[in-house]
């Protein structure tokens, strides 16, 4: 980098070493980003339809209050959501409070006393344990007499066997599947994978219901996990579709009939979609489904480039930095507590917001061992926004998500880069 960018990124402390190792692999990343870029036009492009076919106008940006009858705006976005992601239709509200709640609405609400829920790619997402009752917990599935069983991902791949096999248990009726690897260190499935493993399922059991998990994985590729025969797709607006300025919300887009018994489940029976005014969130809601593409394909390219440089300097990184991405969430194992620190630190120091933040190791409910976080963030907690967080135990591995911006989530990176050579973690 021979221009004045290099004299900014100096007062941000980034040294001419830190600059150079990452010169080359920012060439080599090109054609990739080109990729990248691909995917997000071509979604941009749906989404933009999707507004122009639900007939979007400015009446769409004015929220209701009260009652939240005739709320066009609402109606409208939810119909965007259906439209982009082929469903009957779809439920996205700010009174759906986060990806769990979500989650756990489509389950309460498609499953009944005697059914039983599978999940067909191993252990859930750690908040839903006590969603299902794998924890007891208070208003579980297990209370209202809703069974589990798991069948657990067979390497990278689903296990057909042992799935046909659970499968002849009539009383399942709902199978669930995350599509992202979460916290977990196994890889993230891709939409032709979920769909070859939900045309399996249909195949033996036309009658059950395929879930699909759909946290982290919104835009990264061209098909969502509807498009594949998935009865309902679930997610998070302060993740991928809310771009970023989504302040609250979640979503569950699919079939009427998923759809209604979300509805009447989260509202009233007999009320449904008609009620729940949208008060001051629907410019967020709309210009950040609008944002998506671009801020996923940020988030992409920083989760790619961060890969890449710290597959370079030895360390174990999950998705490795050539293979293709189905979720924008990065693992980066340490195997020494200081890389955690200096990685998160690095983050935070790199934020727009909280910047002078010192991101230290502390207690978290929930959790077993001190975790680290880092997040300067617009929205709190979103994770679509340059983020980063990691326990501190063995092996030491950080998890790195999001930046709304691909500037942002390089600097990130080489604020990441920076801190490790200064700390005599790495040689470069
Ligand atoms: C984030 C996430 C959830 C839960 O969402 P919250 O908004 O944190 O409640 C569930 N599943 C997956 C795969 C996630 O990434």
């Amino acid at each position: 980098m021979n221009d004045d960018r290099e004299t900014i990124y100096k007062a941000f402390g980034i040294s001419g070493k830190v600059l150079a190792f990452a010169g080359p692999i920012l060439e080599e990343l090109e054609e990739r980003f080109d990729k990248i870029d691909e995917t997000a036009e071509y979604n941009q492009l749906r989404v933009i339809r999707a507004m122009q076919e639900a007939h979007v106008g400015e009446a769409h940006l004015k929220g209701t209050t009260g009652y939240g009858y005739d709320d066009i705006g609402r109606d409208g976005l939810e119909q965007v959501y259906a439209s982009y992601f082929h469903t009957e239709d779809a439920l996205v509200r700010p009174q759906i409070t986060c990806g769990t709640h979500a989650l756990a609405l489509a389950l309460m609400s498609n499953l009944r006393p005697g059914d039983v829920l599978m999940s067909a790619a191993g252990k859930p997402y750690d908040t839903l344990e006590e969603v299902i009752g794998i924890r007891p917990s208070r208003g579980s599935l297990a209370e209202y007499q809703i069974g589990y069983t798991q069948v657990d991902l067979a390497g990278d791949d689903f296990d057909y066997p042992a799935i046909e096999k659970a499968l002849e248990d009539p009383r399942i009726r709902l199978v669930t599947i995350q599509r992202s690897k979460g916290y977990q260190t196994r890889r993230t499935l891709s939409v032709a994978q979920i769909g070859s493993a939900i045309a399996f399922i249909k195949e033996r059991r036309p009658d059950v219901i395929c879930m699909v998990d759909n946290c982290y994985g919104e835009f990264t590729e061209r098909i969502e996990p509807s498009d594949l025969g998935a009865d309902m797709i679930v997610g998070s607006l302060i993740k991928n579709p809310g771009g970023g300025l989504a302040p609250i919300g979640g979503y569950i887009a699919g079939t009427r009939e998923c759809v209604a018994n979300a509805a009447v489940r989260l509202t009233s029976p007999g009320l449904g979609k008609e009620v729940g005014a949208s008060l001051d969130v629907l410019p967020s809601f709309y210009q950040g489904f609008f944002m998506g593409p671009v801020v996923v394909a940020a988030a992409l390219k920083g989760a790619i480039f961060a890969a890449n440089c710290y597959e370079r300097l030895g360390f174990d990184v999950l998705p490795n930095g050539s293979e293709a991405r189905h979720d924008i969430i990065q693992a980066i194992t340490f195997h020494d507590p200081r890389g955690v620190i200096a990685f998160c630190q690095g983050i935070q120091s790199a934020s727009p917001v909280d910047s002078y933040v010192d991101a230290q190791p502390a207690p978290m409910p929930g959790y077993d061992a001190d975790v680290i976080m880092a997040a300067g963030a617009f929205v709190s907690g979103s994770s679509i926004e340059l983020s980063a967080d990691g326990p501190i135990k063995e092996p030491y591995s950080v998890y790195f998500q999001g930046g709304m911006t691909w500037p942002h989530a390089k600097l990130g990176i080489l604020k990441t880069l920076q801190n490790m050579l200064d700390r005599g973690l790495v040689a470069l």
